[in-house]
């Protein structure tokens, strides 16, 4: 077994690093205090590519692989939790729905415009009475002549503020339960669509989060995606590809609060001496570097079976669940390092403790990703 990353991989590694080190973390203590929308950085990073990470070179994309997807989340999760939210959307849960379940005509309309970020992508699933129970939704699509009429409302939605074009899932069928659900796209400046309030949120702050609503909302037949009916699978496939780059990003703000951690225990002093030199402070860090390491071995495992084609499902339910788990546990120790300093704005380890918090909760809580372990396990 060979552990090791190829050049490409180590390349993605230094350039996202150097990137997120100089772009990203100047800002990030900014957007999440006036509650802002990182929207400068999304432009930056598509001129770079790294919003078309998961589009081939024939769609202007870069074409990379899972395995440095999930690395160049980890960087720029570890600056900017924010950022990287918006870059998991738009790669995860947009490019790859294109990828994978677009005709070729809506793959030349939008795939090229995603992958520089000319066009950021939102993704609509979930709903003001449904969630984790995805296929209870209310919004419905239906036919009339070569047009749909969208109906209902979805909440949630990551990038929506800001977005251009939304994957949004609708019931064709209701009869049929989520074999009746389809998946529409529909670009913002639809008749009968429109963004609902910003939620003001714990931490990811420098995220768009709203409600969007559809009021008799019409579009062309030919803005479903694949069949009527597939919409449920298209997003539960989707979701198991995204619970990758969510738990990297788990990953990467774990390894943030540790690095603050390690950093503080060296410079602050308390009965005469470095804190550093406490059992008790050196057995946190070292627990904090063994879970990190564990997760990220299971991390890199989920991305690495993607990419040579195995279906890596469950490994993605498991590298999500310890990864998002164990980002809130290291942050919170990491805080406890601190003292006192963690509870205030001015240091670092306040916002990963926030930020932390999101990874057990979206594309699927902890609860969800145990639903999908244990169901491997017993049928
Ligand atoms: C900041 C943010 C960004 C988001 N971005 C998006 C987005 O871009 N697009 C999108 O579609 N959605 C998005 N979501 C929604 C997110 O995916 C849902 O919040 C999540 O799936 C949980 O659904 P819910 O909030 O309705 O909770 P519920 O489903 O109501 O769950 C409530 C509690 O019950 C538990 N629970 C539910 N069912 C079970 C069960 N069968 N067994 C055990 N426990 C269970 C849950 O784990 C949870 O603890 C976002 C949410 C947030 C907060």
């Amino acid at each position: 077994m060979d552990f090791s990353l190829t050049p490409e991989q180590e390349l993605f590694r230094k350039s996202a690093r150097e990137f997120a080190q100089q772009e990203l973390e100047p800002m990030a203590a900014i957007l999440d205090k006036e509650h802002r929308p990182a929207i400068e950085n999304l432009k930056k990073l598509g001129a770079l590519g790294y919003l078309g990470m998961s589009i081939s070179e024939e769609y202007g994309g870069i074409g990379a692989d899972a395995l440095s997807y999930a690395i160049v989340m980890e960087e720029l999760s570890r600056a900017c939790a924010s950022t990287s939210t918006s870059v998991s959307v738009q790669n995860s849960l947009v490019n790859d729905v294109f990828n994978k379940f677009a005709n070729d005509e809506q793959k030349q309309t939008y795939l090229p415009k995603l992958a520089t970020g000319e066009f950021i992508g939102a993704f609509a699933l979930s709903e003001p009475e449904s969630g984790s129970d995805a296929s209870a939704m209310k919004t419905t699509a239906t036919l009339d002549g070569n047009e749909y009429i969208i109906k209902g409302s979805k909440m949630w939605i990551t990038n929506a503020g800001f977005a251009d074009v939304f994957i949004v899932t609708a019931t064709t069928d209701a009869a049929a339960k989520h074999k009746g659900v389809s998946a529409f796209i529909v670009e913002k400046d639809t008749p009968g669509f429109t963004i609902g309030k910003e939620e003001d949120k714990l931490g990811i702050r420098g995220t768009s989060t709203c409600e969007i609503h559809f009021d008799n909302c019409r579009i062309p037949v030919s803005n479903r995606l694949s069949d009527e009916g597939m919409g449920f699978k298209i997003a539960m496939v989707t979701l198991n590809g995204g619970r990758i780059g969510i738990a990297a990003q788990a990953l990467g703000i774990a390894q943030a609060a540790m690095d603050e951690a390690v950093k503080y225990s060296q410079e602050r002093e308390a009965f005469g001496q470095k804190i550093s030199n406490f059992q008790s402070i050196q057995f946190k860090l070292a627990d904090m570097k063994a879970q990190i390491e564990g997760a990220r071995l299971l991390v890199y495992k989920s991305a690495w079976k993607k990419d040579v084609g195995q279906d890596y499902s469950t490994d993605s339910a498991i590298a999500k669940l310890v990864a998002g788990e164990l980002a809130s546990q290291v942050a919170d120790q990491a805080l406890q390092i601190h003292g006192g300093y963690g509870y205030i704005r001015d240091y670092k380890v306040e916002r990963l403790y926030r930020d932390a918090r999101i990874t057990r909760i979206y594309e699927g809580t902890s609860e969800i990703q145990k639903l999908v372990i244990s169901r491997s396990m017993l049928g």
